[in-house]
């Protein structure tokens, strides 16, 4: 079995609170929350960081953006602005080597992040 966390919840071996699911990426609560609101959108596909996506996935990296934003829109951050973010690699804070997109909202976030 894959020791990739994402791919454990995508198979239903690790819990989560999950929000939203389809056949190209599912969306949950983030377990360590940066702000009152914060999902990750993940890909079902197991695809480490950003540097592996090819021309196939344009598709899917579209879906991904849409998904949050209608996730934004749900949740009542939209309007008011939330962040989307995905860290590729190590000086960017990546920990889990499966894309996923954070949506962080319902505070002020200041820009540049740390
Ligand atoms: P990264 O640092 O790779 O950009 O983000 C990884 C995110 O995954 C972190 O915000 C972390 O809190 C979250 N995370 C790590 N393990 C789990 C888990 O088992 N369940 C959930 N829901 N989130 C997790
Ligand atoms: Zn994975």
């Amino acid at each position: 079995m894959s020791d990739c966390i994402f791919c454990k919840i995508r198979d239903g071996h690790i819990p989560a609170r999950v929000l939203h699911k389809d056949e190209q990426c599912m969306a949950l609560e983030d377990v360590n929350p940066q702000a009152p609101t914060h999902l990750l959108v993940i890909p079902l596909e197991h695809i480490p960081t950003v540097n592996d996506l090819t021309g196939d996935h344009r598709e899917l990296v579209g879906h991904l953006y849409l998904t949050a934003a209608k996730l934004a829109h749900q949740r009542g951050i939209a309007d008011k602005g939330y962040r989307l973010v995905m860290n590729t690699h190590r000086d960017a804070g990546q920990t889990v080597f499966h894309i996923h997109l954070h949506v962080l909202g319902g505070r002020p976030m200041e820009w540049p992040p740390g």
